[in-house]
C-alpha cells in the first residue's frame, strides 16, 4: 500500500527558492510534525519550470493564464511547465492534499495580484494551484492550516 503525501510550497519549509532568494518559512508545529513523519513533498513550481533564484517578480495578468515578469518578459511557458511538473510529481508521490504559499502567481489560492505590479489583489488563484485543483487534489492556503489538518486527519492519512 502506498502512503499518502502532502505537497507543500518549498519556501514554506525554509527552502530559499523565493523570487528574491529568501524563504517564507512557516515555523508551525504541525508542519514540523508532518516533516518528521516524512509525509511532505516540498517543491517549487517556478524552479521546476526552469526559472532561476533569484528571478524578477512575476504576476498573472488578470483574468488570464498569462504570466509576466516585472521586467516585461512573458513567462507563461515556464509557469505552465512548472505547474504540470508539480502535478506529475504529486501524482507519482501519492499526494492527496497541498499546502501552498499565499498570493504567489504559482501557489496562491483564491487571492493573487492582478498583473499591474501595483499590489492590487484580485480573486483568482496561481497557475499551479489551479492545475492541482483541476486534478482533484485538495488545496489549502498557508493561512488554512487548521482546515488542512482536519482534512488530513479525516481523509488524508490512510494509505491509498
Ligand atoms: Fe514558494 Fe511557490 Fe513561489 Fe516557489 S513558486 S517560491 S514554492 S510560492
Amino acid at each position: 500500500m502506498k502512503e499518502r503525501k502532502i505537497l507543500i510550497s518549498a519556501c514554506l519549509i525554509g527552502e530559499k527558492v523565493k523570487y528574491d532568494g529568501n524563504d517564507n518559512c512557516l515555523n508551525e508545529a504541525i508542519i514540523q510534525q508532518w516533516h518528521e513523519e516524512g509525509v511532505l513533498v516540498p517543491l517549487c513550481p517556478e524552479v521546476l519550470g526552469g526559472l532561476s533564484v533569484p528571478r524578477p517578480a512575476c504576476e498573472v495578468v488578470e483574468g488570464t493564464r498569462t504570466v509576466i515578469c516585472k521586467t516585461g518578459e512573458d513567462v507563461t511557458y515556464e509557469f505552465d511547465k512548472g505547474a504540470h511538473e508539480s502535478l506529475r510529481i504529486a501524482q507519482e508521490e501519492g499526494v492527496v492534499m497541498a499546502i501552498l504559499k499565499a498570493r504567489s502567481p504559482s501557489c496562491g489560492k483564491d487571492i493573487i495580484y492582478d498583473g499591474s505590479f501595483t499590489s492590487t489583489r484580485v480573486h483568482d488563484s496561481g497557475i499551479t494551484c489551479k492545475v492541482l485543483q483541476e486534478s482533484g487534489i485538495a488545496v489549502f492556503g498557508e493561512e488554512e492550516l487548521a482546515l488542512a489538518e482536519a482534512f488530513w486527519n479525516a481523509k488524508g492519512k490512510n494509505p491509498l
